[in-house]
């Protein structure tokens, strides 16, 4: 098979993804499933058809990679850094062994059942260089059905030298005829503290922007990490809420302002918008039901004075409905739709709600 036909994403560049190098040492979070997936291993019962799910960025394609270094590694544990043949050449992306399959880029954004069809052929024969081979499945609920019915044998009754590693962020849009045939291993948000500890060794952010980061990201080293490398973060942060704040003060005659104000910081991008957004929803919520812990949870702790004003104006049931209403509207974020439409819906739910 032509290497170029491993990886059909176009720009992907292997070797310049971190995640690629990780061992169990060097995830944030997951430490039950990484204790459960060790003993397995020891134990030589891991399932041969596993089911990684959980939000994206949460640390799925980081663990997935650590695993199979664990499986294979010359040298016995994979420890962070080791270079012994299949560690280097697993973390370069050019292990013959692994097969990894991914939704294009671009028209669609499936996963192709040609692309199916070549990879299972791959991963069914005897491994080459490793002791196992392994079949990485990314996006797998853009499996078409075309592409499901290739794999579904294959899944049913892997050889024995195989495995199969599925990665998901929406489980429910996956077929269940795939879903019925995997072991499922759930991602959950990593703890805040563990992941301001964590992104200590990996960038140059001060604890107290740490922890924020740790906060907004809901608890997602990928999203912690990748917001820590945006220079203009808190400038994005401080133009949301100037936006936010005008229009809880002039009520809806700012709505279509503030809500290009908005988009237009996050550069069209509702997920980004609705980070900041939320942060502040969830916020206010705190500082409404739970003042006493207000030091310990509060996002943005620096407005911590005007969180608590702004909380003895509004009811617990208010504050609970414009959380919610943020939190709504991820589900439309990476949707074709109209951003600032999009904005201006939710800030006329949270006007409502502040009425409440
Ligand atoms: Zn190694």
């Amino acid at each position: 098979m032509a290497k170029s036909r491993r990886d059909n994403s176009g720009s992907y560049d292997p070797a310049s993804d971190p995640r690629r190098g990780r061992s169990f040492q060097d995830i944030a979070g997951h430490e039950r499933l990484m204790t459960l997936l060790n003993r397995m291993i020891e134990q030589r019962r891991l399932p041969h058809s596993l089911l990684f799910h959980g939000p994206a960025q949460i640390g799925k394609r980081s663990l997935a990679y650590a695993l199979i270094r664990r499986m294979e590694c010359l040298k016995g544990d994979a420890a962070p850094g080791c270079d012994c043949r299949a560690c280097v050449k697993l973390q370069r992306g050019s292990w013959f062994d692994l097969i990894e399959v991914r939704p294009g880029e671009t028209g669609q954004q499936v996963v192709k059942v040609l692309d199916m069809r070549e990879a299972m052929e791959s991963a069914v024969q005897l491994p080459i260089e490793g002791r196992h081979r392994f079949l990485l499945v990314h996006g797998a609920e853009r499996m078409q059905k075309e592409s499901a019915n290739a794999f579904l044998k294959t899944l049913e009754e892997p050889p024995p030298h195989l495995h199969i590693i599925l990665l998901t962020s929406r489980l429910y849009s996956l077929l269940p005829t795939i879903r019925s045939r995997c072991t499922e291993a759930r991602f959950n948000p990593v703890d805040w503290r563990a992941l301001a500890e964590w992104l200590k060794a990996r960038t140059s952010c001060d604890a107290a922007l740490r922890e924020f980061l740790a906060v907004l990201s809901g608890g997602c080293p990928g999203l912690a990490l990748e917001l820590a490398q945006d220079e203009q973060l808190s400038v994005k942060r401080e133009e949301t809420l100037a936006a936010l704040k005008q229009f809880g003060e002039h009520g809806y005659v700012r709505l279509f302002q503030s809500a290009y104000e908005i988009e237009r910081q996050a550069d069209g991008d509702l997920a980004q918008a609705l980070q900041h957004i939320s942060a502040w929803q969830r916020d206010l919520l705190i500082a409404r039901a739970a003042p006493e812990y207000a030091e310990q949870l509060l996002v943005n702790r620096q407005y911590k004075n005007l969180l608590m004003q702004s909380a003895e104006g509004c009811t617990r049931e208010a504050a609970i409905e414009m959380l919610g209403a943020a939190l709504k509207r991820y589900d439309w974020a990476g949707r074709m739709l109209n951003v600032q439409l999009a904005l201006e819906n939710l800030l006329l739910d949270i006007g409502m709600a502040s009425k409440k």
